[in-house]
């Protein structure tokens, strides 16, 4: 049974703990706590710390999820014009698809490959676009937080975006 301070309220577990620690006044035992209404505050401190831990949690886990799948759905919120090569210079145009995609440590998809590879890794994301396949153009962009993406889209032929 935890012993409470009647003029403090200032509980503790410890049995022995004859006088407050606080105020040096002795203590009483816990059966007068409800009526001293001093029950309220420890669980809304604990509804505290879970908030918060939800809070790390979503902003660790959710929205960098969020941004993946944001990236994966809408690249072009991302990405800007790389003109003949990529930051890094791995990805130049004129490349062949095979050597394109070695660089990438991706898969490559056919030799004559048309249409757009999206590529995102780490915080970096390219849109490669080929024809024949030959690199026609790069595009590029930064991302605050991590992503995984490899989309191979072929272009339908007559149906270009
Ligand atoms: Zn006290």
């Amino acid at each position: 049974m935890p012993r409470v301070c009647g003029n403090c309220k200032y509980v503790t577990d410890d049995l022995f703990a004859n006088d407050c620690p606080l105020c040096l006044r002795p203590m009483a035992m816990s059966s007068r706590v409800g009526s001293m209404g001093g029950t309220a505050a420890p669980p809304r401190g604990w509804f505290t710390r879970r908030t918060l831990l939800v809070v790390a949690l979503v902003l660790l886990v959710g929205l960098p999820a969020a941004g993946a799948a944001t990236v994966a759905v809408a690249p072009t919120l991302f990405l800007e014009p790389a003109g003949d090569a990529d930051s890094l210079g791995s990805i130049r145009t004129g490349m062949t698809v095979r050597d394109a995609c070695t660089a990438l440590d991706i898969e490559a998809p056919p030799r004559a490959f048309s249409g757009t590879i999206t590529w995102g890794r780490s915080g970096r994301i390219l849109r490669v676009r080929f024809n024949t396949g030959k690199v026609v153009n790069i595009e590029e962009g930064h991302l605050p937080f991590t992503v995984t993406v490899t989309k191979v889209q072929p272009e339908v032929p007559g149906r270009q975006r």
